[in-house]
């Protein structure tokens, strides 16, 4: 999640790692492979795109057993209608009576929402048989994965694809036998049409097309957590990164979008060799998908024809995936203890890349206010609670108050030995299923300090502090000044053990005099002395620590509308009929959040706007449009019926959509919104561009598709997180901050480095 760009695309082309599927087998299943040991699969397919079939035969070695008995049982789960048999003789196979798996609405395993066919068997093997083959064919195919406008805010998800336009076959397509959740090592080889490739983890070691078939083995020696199939009628690019093979398919031949990634791969692989440690695989490949997909996985990632063509994807989404190879699918994630390898890899990638464009304070700003505005008292989880995302509140938990937790860490223990600390957590921990607590450790190790409160406060507890400043007074000291101030935790529960970062500037200095004082009950009164008069106080003025924004630290946004409970939303009964029906379609299909409770009406069917919800206006002829000059004031901004300028751009009744945000004239504690377009082909476009710009306060867009043309955030105009001081006698009147000291990046990038 970026703060300056917030697109469709961006917000897609997120990670979907390997989850964790204990979950489904801890219904069930005895547990006889042990999560910890590793099982190894020879596996020879043959793919049938034509007929959506695939024939597999899968040697699979069992790790030695704990206790060695005369026969061993047992059970894996497989696709549905595949048919296995045992081609090792005295080996049994029986099908048991479980037909479906229940599956978690979070699961990578969902099909479609609904059940995931799969099959149970049992498998008798005689005394010190460790390795045995199977055979089976049969049919995979499930529908391609809806993209709706929940989609900004979740993945779409596929359980499985074999069909003429490619392959999608994932651990949770359970298209090989899955015993557990064990960790494999495996070997693919793949007959496959003539025309196609396909992608695995690990190396490829063979590839070569003979008569009228293409044959392809992968293999990976390491540790992974599934083994993936996924490929299609794909042309390949390569070129050597040091010793790693960067490669790109893409589905139209497209050479100068395939050497953009190239590079871009050895530039990233070379930047996160050096800070975090060697990458872990053979091979990068970026591969395109036939469908619009933001997927990290082991080695690979799968980006969809539009998200991987638009221009940014390679400077922003491209690294964080790159990462993830460190992150997720280099270190694995014990699911179970909280997932905690999208907030480490937004920090060392989105929020990094922030830090080189000397945007990291606005990015962190936007990430409090997604947190703000989303995440109500009742929709909290702590970070031990969360797995994947599938919703705005839990994105903002999952990747920001875990990137935020990481900065603060940063800030904690010094540049240098965060750096080392990820090193030695990276190391120490590769190919293996770790939780927070293994950070801990190496947090611990490497400072010496005992990190456990800083963990349980940040971990294991929902919640954010709120902060509240008071009684601030200042009194000539000796030569210099006294300054003294009142802090107060405002949060329900208890104190948070906070370092309260503070700026104050004083009279004749150019740069802010800066401090932290520690916090570790609800209230603190802390006195600084200072060399000359303060005029101004400013409390956490970088958004360093992860808390609860004040909303007077907000600007009106459009999240503060996806994230509210209650919202209404008025049509104009005022326009002309096709541009009414074409407002009713944009209403019912506009996005919210699930617990949202959305309430559509006629603007003539009600006397005022009311006061106690979040409101969208929709339509130039909308009735209630004069409030939302009203609010605009402030800004200096002037709407008239001709059009409005925003941030210097004119906007157009007849030829822009405007999208734009202000405070409920009566209460500032609400939004209200307004959408208007004369143009009733770019309505559905805009349904589905406009929340993938959350934290802006407006928006123009221009032409069919349509095409965003302006964006920004209303100035903050009053902070309470800001004291202003009484002035000393004849001292010009100041207002604006004074600058901070300018920050290092964590590290800084060569500009050969896309950024
Ligand atoms: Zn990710």
């Amino acid at each position: 999640m970026t703060a300056s760009v917030a697109h469709k695309a961006q917000c897609m082309a997120r990670c979907l790692w390997s989850m964790g599927l204990s979950l489904l087998f801890g219904l069930f299943l005895p547990i006889l492979v042990s999560a910890h040991q590793v099982i190894r699969h020879e596996l020879h397919v043959v793919l049938q795109p034509d007929h959506h079939t695939l024939q597999v035969t899968d040697s699979i070695t069992l790790p030695e057993p704990l206790h060695p008995s005369d026969t061993e049982l047992q059970y894996f789960v497989l696709h549905a209608g595949l048919s296995p048999l045992p081609l090792t003789s005295g080996v049994q196979l029986v099908r048991q009576p479980t037909a479906t798996l229940p599956v978690p609405g979070d699961s990578h395993a969902s099909a479609g929402g609904t059940r995931l066919p799969l099959e149970r068997y049992a498998v008798m093997l005689p005394a010190g048989t460790r390795t045995f083959a199977l055979q089976y064919q049969g049919a995979i195919r499930h529908a391609a994965p809806p993209q709706s406008p929940q989609d900004a805010w979740s993945m779409p998800e596929n359980s499985g694809m074999l069909a003429t336009e490619g392959v999608y076959l994932s651990g949770a397509t359970y298209w090989y036998p899955r015993f557990d959740d064990e960790l494999v090592t495996f070997t693919l080889d793949v007959q496959l049409p003539l025309a196609w490739e396909v992608v695995s983890q690990g190396e490829r070691t063979r590839h070569e097309r003979v008569n009228e078939a293409t044959y392809v083995r992968w293999e990976s020696p390491a540790v992974q957590e599934d083994v993936y199939l996924v490929g299609g009628p794909l042309t390949e690019y390569r070129q050597p990164a040091g010793p790693v093979q960067a490669m790109v398919f893409l589905r139209t031949p497209d050479a100068p979008v395939a050497q953009k990634y190239l590079d871009a791969t050895t530039q990233y692989l070379g930047l996160y060799n050096a800070l975090l440690g060697p990458y872990p695989y053979p091979k990068f490949a970026l591969v395109e998908n036939s469908w619009e997909s933001g997927y990290g996985m082991p080695s690979f990632t799968l980006l969809g024809s539009k998200v991987l063509r638009l221009p940014f994807i390679v400077s922003s989404s491209y690294p964080h995936e790159i990462l993830h190879n460190w992150w997720g699918n280099g270190v694995f994630v014990d699911v179970q203890q909280g997932n905690w390898c999208e907030g480490l890899t937004a920090y060392l990638a989105d929020h990094l890349l922030q830090e080189q464009r000397g945007s990291a304070t606005a990015y962190r700003h936007a990430t409090l206010q997604r947190y703000t505005d989303y995440v109500g008292m009742h929709s909290d989880i702590p970070l031990t609670a969360f797995r994947t995302r599938h919703s705005a509140a839990t994105a903002a938990v999952g990747y920001g108050k875990a990137l935020m937790f990481f900065h603060m860490l940063r800030q904690q223990v010094g540049d240098d030995a965060f750096i080392k600390v990820l090193q030695a957590f990276y190391r120490d921990n590769l190919f293996q299923r770790v939780s927070f607590d293994a950070l801990r450790r190496a947090f611990a190790s490497v400072t010496g300090e005992d990190m456990s409160e800083v963990f349980q406060q940040w971990v294991t507890r929902p919640g954010a502090p709120e902060l509240r400043v008071s009684t601030t007074t200042v009194q000539p000291d000796g030569q210099g000044y006294r300054l003294s101030a009142v802090l107060d935790q405002v949060q329900p529960g208890p104190a948070y053990r906070l370092q309260i970062p503070l700026a104050v500037s004083l009279q004749g200095q150019e740069l802010a005099w800066q401090t932290t004082v520690p916090m570790a009950e609800k209230r603190l009164e802390f006195i600084l002395r200072l060399p000359t008069q303060p005029w101004r106080v400013d409390v956490d003025p970088e958004f360093d620590l992860f808390r609860r924004l004040h909303r007077e630290e907000i600007p009106p946004a459009l999240t503060q509308l996806f994230g509210a409970d209650k919202v209404l939303l008025l049509l104009p009964a005022a326009a002309a009929t096709e541009l009414k029906q074409g407002y009713r379609r944009l209403a019912q299909a506009w996005p919210q959040a699930s617990s949202q409770a959305l309430e559509i009406r006629w603007d003539q069917e009600i006397e005022a706007l009311p006061t106690d919800r979040a409101v969208w206006l929709f339509g130039w002829e909308n009735r209630f449009l004069p409030e939302v000059t009203t609010a605009l004031a402030p800004y200096g901004v002037g709407l008239t019926y001709e059009g409005v300028r925003l941030n210097g751009t004119p906007l157009t009744r007849e030829q822009h959509a405007v999208v734009l945000t202000v405070r409920h004239p009566r209460n500032p504690q609400q939004t209200l919104a307004w959408v208007a377009i004369q143009n009733v082909a770019a309505l559905p476009g805009l349904g589905r561009k406009v929340p993938h710009y959350g934290t802006y306060s407006f928006l123009g867009f221009a032409g069919d598709e349509p095409v965003n043309i302006v964006k920004g955030q209303w100035p903050v105009l009053a902070s309470p997180m800001s004291v202003l001081l009484t002035p000393a006698p004849g001292s010009p009147p100041q207002e604006a901050a004074t600058q901070l000291a300018p920050r290092h990046p964590l590290i800084s990038l060569p500009s050969s480095v896309p950024h």
